[in-house]
């Protein structure tokens, strides 16, 4: 369902058109729903396949609700992509960083409104277990701020991924194994922001893009989008989270599959006062509409629920299992990328209904030892070895007493690391 609001008399946004007067406008919070919706038409294999992970995601669930040992904390390397066509939408690295702390405030449940959250959701209240931080090495092992800028002769871009694209104005993604992308730019439509959703077959699209001015705390701001909220929505939705009404149109079918969620007939603008009832919660405690998946204004949103961190969690250690675990976000080694010229490996026959072979093309000198490492899609660890003396070797990896499926081999040492998807099929 697309959602618009008029705020046509409102001073809150007040947008700036190519002749630099000011102009109101109307304000889309999120796209997200509605770019899925044509991704799903333009390819319904796609959600097919969703539906089928989407059993792996709430088994995930299912044991992180039985496991009593804390959560694994996962740092996310972020780079963010600026693509601007005036000098206000070129926003600082000031304005980047801010958006990096209030996620780090927001997914850790640091943020000082907690106190906001009233006293009968508290109990459901949760911090995940992601923190982010702007990417220290580039796809080449560079150093790099995990800021990239670009200059375009674009005046505003829609949802349909021109700007993820060098080529149509924009700026490519990197690696989406490695980093999750964050593109900035001026949106066409007055929408605000937009995620792609997880998908088992990655794609270079997978990530977010976000207005410039309702993109971190300080600086180039809207009023009413100035906490950095909107950036905290979309990377919940690239992290599989559904809207708290469930997308259902205003009735009560509809769910985000996260059962400690109040039942909630459509989006909240604005700042409601608690509590609040709709056609689908009439009693009790009332709507979450506080929670960061609804759409109310950036002040009014302070809170994840216990279900929504799980399902984060599960769907992303499915999806994106390099992603979790990316050096990223550590300064490069001085010399790395050059060692990285002569380490080569492949896996064949890839599938395989046994065992692979590992072909390792390397430098005896500069790599003396290699680790192995398998897990599942869940993220669990299957396999473990340590290969001395790996040079030159044809190595046999044999995953005969495992289930078929899709697996993330790791081959790594303190100097290179590679990583990639194999496949057992019986
Ligand atoms: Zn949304
Ligand atoms: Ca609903």
């Amino acid at each position: 369902m697309k959602k618009i609001i008029t705020l046509a008399f409102s001073l809150l946004f007040v947008g700036m058109n190519i002749y630099g007067q000011e102009v109101a406008s109307t304000v889309v919070r999120c796209a997200s729903d509605e770019y899925m919706k044509k991704m799903f038409e333009a390819n319904p294999a796609l959600k097919v396949q969703r539906q089928k992970d989407e059993l792996l995601v709430q088994q995930g669930v299912d044991r992180l609700n039985s496991s009593k040992s804390a959560q694994m904390i996962f740092t996310i390397p972020v780079v963010v992509h600026v693509v601007y066509r005036t000098a206000s939408q070129n926003i600082s690295d000031a304005q980047v960083q801010s958006q990096i702390d209030a996620l780090n405030e927001d997914f850790a449940r640091l943020n000082a409104d907690t106190v906001n959250t009233p006293a009968a959701f508290k109990p459901y209240a949760r911090a995940t277990n992601f923190r982010f931080c702007l990417a220290q090495q580039d796809t080449n092992g560079n150093p790099t701020n995990g800021i990239e800028r670009r200059l375009t002769t674009t005046s505003s871009f829609s949802t349909n991924n021109g700007v993820k694209a060098y080529a149509t104005g924009g700026l490519d993604a990197w690696d989406v194994n490695r980093y999750l992308n964050i593109w900035v730019c001026n949106m066409s439509g007055g929408v605000l922001g937009y995620g792609e959703f997880p998908l088992s077959a990655h794609t270079s699209t997978y990530g977010l893009v976000i207005q410039y001015n309702a993109f971190g705390r300080v600086g180039t701001l809207q009023a009413t989008y100035n906490l950095g909220r909107t950036t905290v929505h979309e990377i919940s939705h690239c992290f599989n989270l559904y809207h708290i009404w469930g997308d259902d149109g205003g009735t009560c079918g509809g769910s985000d599959y996260c059962p400690d969620t109040p039942n909630q007939g459509s989006e909240n603008y604005g700042c409601r006062t608690y509590p609040y009832y709709d056609n689908c919660t009439t009693s009790g405690n009332g709507v979450m509409f506080m929670n960061y998946m609804d759409y109310s204004d950036d002040v009014c949103l302070n809170m994840f629920t216990t279900q929504q961190s799980f399902r984060m969690n599960s769907a992303m250690s499915q999806y994106y299992p390099t992603l979790l675990s990316s050096t990223a976000c550590e300064a490069p080694t001085t010399g790395i990328s050059n060692i990285d010229n002569y380490f080569n490996i492949s896996a064949y026959p890839n599938p395989t209904d046994g065992i692979f072979n590992l072909d390792m093309f390397l430098t005896p000198s500069v790599i003396e030892s290699l680790q192995l490492v398998v897990v599942d899609q869940t993220g669990r660890l299957i396999f473990e070895e340590k290969l001395s003396s790996p040079a030159g070797q044809v190595h046999q990896l044999d995953l005969r007493n495992q289930p078929s499926g899709v697996y993330t081999l790791t081959v790594f040492n303190d100097k290179v690391k590679r990583t990639f998807k194999i496949a057992l099929v019986r």
